[in-house]
């Protein structure tokens, strides 16, 4: 497939937490030109996947390719791409610094724009922003079609910037109000975010508003790890912990995240974090001989 970038402005660059977390919206033209033809540009991207972009590496210096999970929904926010993006602070660690920096305030202030991959429709008539994934897998968030989620039950675990298929997910089923119809009484999603500390809650006032006003579809339980201030009524510390074993196995201890989930066996278990959480887990799952009606985890 014919791979064509087209320039998207830097909207948002809002600081969720200095030099570690930021905000970051980027807005499509409506249409592109490109070999002498104009497109028009459609976006109808699934919730839960990730486009693709082209941002500065502040190691490298040089333009780098990089996914970038929405966490906004396409029915609400047409060709306006929103994402949270975090620095990894890993060895190599390239991107992810420089979204933090100084340079990339200056890019929006001079409205320099960022490339994001484009594919030309089967039809030939216009263009789709790229997305991560076109099926649903064990391995993405990709939501499940809307004739399915709305009678299914949800657990969603964030760690950090993790939240954003599922902030994608939430907005996109209250926009449907929540698959809510005179038979039937709708999705239910329990959202559990891990974050540090309190600045790195993203979407919070957002978050338990809808739970107080959708308390039938949506319960939030945010958890701090590390800070917390002396009135938070919500979870403290890990959500898991991980004991090595003499043998070189590991022994998961899931009983702090179990004590927000009290029915985890019929619920559907979605994860979205670094890789050795979604594999801790797994793992502990079938260490306590809890299996979900179903597991899906994306690791970055
Ligand atoms: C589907 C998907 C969705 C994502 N969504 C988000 C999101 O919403 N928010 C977010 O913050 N991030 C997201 N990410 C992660 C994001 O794409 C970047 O990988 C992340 O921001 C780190 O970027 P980086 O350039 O700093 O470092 P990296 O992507 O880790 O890479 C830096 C550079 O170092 C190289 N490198 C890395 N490790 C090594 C090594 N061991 N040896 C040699 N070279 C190495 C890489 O090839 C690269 O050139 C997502 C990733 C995927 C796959």
């Amino acid at each position: 497939m014919k791979e064509i970038f087209v320039p998207a402005t830097i909207t948002d660059l809002t600081v969720i937490d200095p030099n570690e977390i930021r905000n970051v919206e980027l807005t499509l033209p409506q249409e592109h030109e490109f070999g002498g033809t104009v497109y028009p540009i459609i976006d109808e991207m699934r919730p839960g996947t990730a486009f693709l972009a082209k941002p500065f590496g502040a190691r490298t210096g040089r333009q780098r390719r990089r996914m970038y999970t929405r966490s906004n929904s396409s029915i609400d926010a047409k060709g306006v791409l929103q994402t949270i993006i975090n620095d990894t602070h890993a060895e190599k660690a390239d991107t992810s610094v420089w979204w933090q920096t100084d340079d990339a305030t200056a890019f929006q202030s001079a409205g320099v724009t960022v490339p994001v991959l484009f594919h030309v429709t089967p039809d030939g008539t216009a263009l789709v922003p790229y997305e991560n994934c076109s099926a649903i897998e064990d391995s993405n968030l990709r939501l499940e079609p809307d004739g399915e989620w709305p009678t299914m039950r949800f657990i969603g675990i964030a760690l950090s910037t993790g939240i954003t298929p599922f902030l994608a997910h939430i907005r996109y089923m209250k926009t449907l109000n929540f698959g809510r119809t005179e038979a039937s009484a709708g999705v239910h999603y329990s959202l559990v975010v891990s974050v540090k500390n309190p600045r790195q809650l993203l979407a919070h006032e957002e978050l338990k508003e809808m739970a107080t006003a959708f308390p039938e579809n949506f319960a939030y339980q945010p958890v701090l790890t590390r800070e917390w201030p002396d009135d938070w009524s919500h979870g403290r510390g890990r959500i898991m912990n991980i004991t090595e074993l003499h043998n070189g196995a590991q022994k998961i201890d899931l009983d702090p995240l179990l004590e927000f989930l009290l029915d985890i066996q019929n619920e559907h278990v979605r994860i979205c974090g670094n890789r050795d959480a979604c594999r801790q887990l797994d793992e502990g799952l079938t260490q306590y001989g809890l299996r979900p009606r179903s597991f899906r985890a994306e690791a970055w």
